[in-house]
């Protein structure tokens, strides 16, 4: 009751966050605690802490989905340097195996999906430079013994680099889904990669606008707007479009290690999940 957080801004890499507080009482006596208050707000906002577009949180819920379809389904979380598999799942093993023998890499397993990520090799951060980061990547994908499966789920890090001319090169790749976020920068990223997968020749089946809005007394809010995933879809002629709500259960279920899907398999965000499974 005292004000209002007004002009919020976001930065391209979502990490930096600025915002002017508006007091509705000039003198108001908490000014100060409420400038605090509505910093730590704003720091708490999943996205903020993590800076992420929630990749992550797309991979790992439509690898579920494909799963709970009846398929073979593995993930391959190929960023090295913030792998956020570890959090998202809770296998029991939480280390690769190597067998002796064969030198293969062994998955490790969560409620029947094959898992594997850099975060899973024990070595902690990795400080690593491009040419070895592929060399990393190329090895990781290409020595483990995921078995047959009907779907490889890769969870490719951000940007449009060495890396992921890698896994192109590497893994034959049949289908792109790009998650963005409504902000108008985060559209240009998308634009970019959507272009490397078309000359990569890879096709983009779906985009994922993540983050998109919330739902309050009976209301949808877009606190974005409305748009990047629209205008990506329309000029790059991609197929299919699915928003997806801001949802602490999303959230929280990166922190609980049971992904949404798993734990609320008939809610709405299940339900936009089985029909992007179905695009893939
Ligand atoms: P990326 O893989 O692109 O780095 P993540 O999937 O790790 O991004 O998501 C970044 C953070 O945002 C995580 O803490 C995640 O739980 C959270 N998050 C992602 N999508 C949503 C959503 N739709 N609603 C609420 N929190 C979300």
């Amino acid at each position: 009751s005292c004000g209002f957080i007004k002009d919020l801004e976001i930065s391209e890499t979502l990490e930096e966050v600025s915002f002017r507080v508006e007091l509705t009482t000039p003198a108001c006596p908490v000014k100060d605690m409420f400038e605090e208050k509505a910093n730590e707000v704003v720091a708490a906002l999943p996205w903020v802490k993590k800076g992420g577009v929630g990749k992550s949180t797309v991979a790992v819920n439509l690898a579920y989905t494909l799963a709970g379809m009846g398929a073979r389904v593995g993930i391959f979380d190929a960023d090295v340097f913030g792998p956020s598999l570890p959090n998202m799942v809770s296998p029991v093993n939480r280390l690769l195996v190597v067998n002796p023998e064969s030198k293969s890499i062994l998955p490790t397993e969560y409620l029947g999906v094959k898992l594997v990520s850099f975060g899973f090799a024990g070595q902690g951060r990795a400080i690593m430079r491009g040419p070895m980061v592929s060399g990393v990547i190329n090895q990781l994908l290409t020595t483990t013994d995921w078995g047959e499966l009907d779907y490889l789920v890769i969870d490719m890090p951000p940007g449009t680099g060495d890396i992921h001319l890698t896994l192109c090169q590497v893994a034959p790749l049949t289908a792109a889904v790009i998650v963005t976020t409504p902000q108008k920068l985060a559209f240009i990223d998308v634009a970019k990669g959507v272009r490397m997968f078309s000359k990569l020749k890879v096709p983009c089946v779906a985009v994922v606008e993540n983050m998109c809005y919330f739902d309050a007394d009976e209301k949808r809010y877009y606190p974005f707007g409305k748009g990047s995933g629209t205008q990506v879809v329309q000029q790059f002629g991609i197929p299919n479009l699915f928003d997806l709500p801001i949802r602490t259960t999303l959230s929280s279920s990166g922190d609980t290690g049971i992904p949404e899907v798993v734990s609320d398999p008939q809610g709405d965000v299940a339900k936009i999940f089985q029909n992007l499974g179905v695009c893939v």
